[in-house]
């Protein structure tokens, strides 16, 4: 995919790790293994579809690495999924599961398709004959699926069916993000948003003066699954003052503070924002521009470009999306002197609470709520420690220091197992 500059989304990725790579020293024997994906796959696979006519879509599958367990990532369903942009989610994934400490190493999968425009039927037909695609390279212990952009419990649900029906016995560990009735975990579908929040409050005892999150102004670019969580737990748990949300269908600023109990209500019930009157309608590049304390864009790749960069206001950016800030506006914003935490630390606490649930899954034992939030908060508080340590002896920014962190980890692993034959 075109990153707006020239380039693809991956050599973006590749130019901020290779940043990381030449300020610790990485050899080029370790920079080919760490750079290359071990198993790409695409495929090409017929549907049925309501009227009787059939319909073939693309889907993929890509495994960056694995030297520190299985390979772990979501899979999405979007009309501008394609090969690059898979690499590259696979790629930070390998980076979010070892700053994050758990056992797996970094995939991702998705399907070429606006699901919208497909009834429920071929929905399921879509996810069943996708997942037998891929199913002869996924597995409990080799590789682990989960939901992303416009995948859910459900179809989490169908694809652990499909997979327990080929194989003649319930496999709850080959996905995780399944319905809590169906060894899902309890607080998995908020983890990615509590995460966020608690990275945030870290972020500005750190880089701010005067204590955490609470009381500070917030705006917060899309409110699906991680932006309508993250509001809420500020908000309502935080203390933060949200006065800025937005949505695929506008921005609604309250200098006030938004309701975000009020907000999140409203898209449980309608779906999206559209027509929710608890603050004045903005475009979302105002939103972007807003004199607040904190931004935090959660809603897809590259909404901070060398385009709007210069117009961020913020002291502070949370990245809560994956790659929401391209290289060039990266550069922009730091010399701004805007601090910017990245996209692999703040939101790894979904694949943290999938983590959980697969540990609970492979021994059918569930804990309650309260441990699984326990469990997080120390996770997402001792990455977030790890990394600011590594930033101050590099001396370089967070996402380097990230990026330096994770690195190391996965290259030792890599030696330790020695490469084979
Ligand atoms: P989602 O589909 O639930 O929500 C996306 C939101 O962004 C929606 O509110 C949508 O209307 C909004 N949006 C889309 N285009 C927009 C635009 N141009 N302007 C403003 N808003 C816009 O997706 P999600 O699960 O919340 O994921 C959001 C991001 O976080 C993605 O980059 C995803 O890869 C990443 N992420 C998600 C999880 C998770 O657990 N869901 C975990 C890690 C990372």
């Amino acid at each position: 995919m075109e990153n707006g500059n020239g380039g693809s989304l991956f050599a973006d990725a590749l130019k901020q790790f290779d940043r990381a790579a030449d300020l610790m020293n990485l050899d080029d024997g370790m920079r080919q293994v760490l750079k290359s994906h071990k198993r790409e796959i695409t495929v090409n696979f017929p549907v049925k579809m309501d009227d009787g006519s059939i319909r073939v879509f693309t889907g993929y599958r890509f495994q960056h690495n694995i030297a520190r367990g299985p390979a772990k990532g979501g899979i999405r369903y979007h009309q501008n999924v394609n090969a690059d942009e898979i690499k590259t989610l696979s790629f930070l994934m390998t980076w979010k599961c070892a700053i994050a400490g758990i056992p797996y190493g970094g995939a991702k999968g998705g399907v070429k398709v606006n699901p919208n425009e497909l009834s429920e039927g071929e929905l399921e037909r879509l996810s069943r004959r996708f997942f037998s695609e891929i199913a002869p390279f996924i597995g409990t212990e080799t590789d682990i699926p989960a939901p992303d952009v416009n995948t859910n419990s459900k179809i989490m649900a169908w694809y652990m069916d499909t997979y327990s029906m080929n194989v003649g016995r319930s496999e709850l560990g080959i996905v995780t993000g399944k319905p809590v009735e169906l060894g899902g975990s309890l607080g998995r579908n908020e983890a990615t948003g509590r995460g966020v929040a608690i990275v945030a409050d870290e972020a500005c005892k750190y880089f701010l003066t005067g204590g955490g999150v609470k009381g500070r102004t917030v705006a917060i670019q899309g409110f699906g699954n991680v932006g309508s969580y993250t509001a809420l737990i500020l908000g309502t748990e935080y203390g933060a003052k949200v006065v800025a949300i937005s949505d695929i269908t506008g921005a609604y600023y309250n200098p006030e503070g938004i309701n975000v109990k009020e907000a999140f209500d409203y898209v449980t019930t309608h779906k999206d924002l559209k027509g929710f009157n608890g603050g004045k309608i903005i475009s979302n590049d105002e939103l972007l521009a807003l004199n607040v304390e904190i931004l935090i864009p959660a809603a897809l790749e590259r909404s901070i470009t060398d385009k709007n960069a210069d117009k961020v206001r913020a002291k502070l950016v949370i990245e809560a999306a994956n790659n929401p800030v391209t290289p060039e506006a990266d550069e922009i914003l730091r010399k701004k002197g805007i601090s910017i935490v990245p996209d692999f630390l703040t939101n790894s606490g979904g694949v943290v609470v999938s983590y959980f649930e697969w540990v609970q899954g492979l021994y059918s034992y569930f804990w309650d709520l309260e441990d699984v939030r326990k469990a997080l908060t120390k996770v997402m508080k001792n990455s977030f420690a790890d990394i600011i340590k590594t930033m101050e002896q590099y001396k370089t920014d967070m996402r380097t220091g990230a990026y330096i962190l994770a690195i190391s980890k996965v290259a030792n692993a890599t030696k330790l197992r020695g490469i084979y034959p």
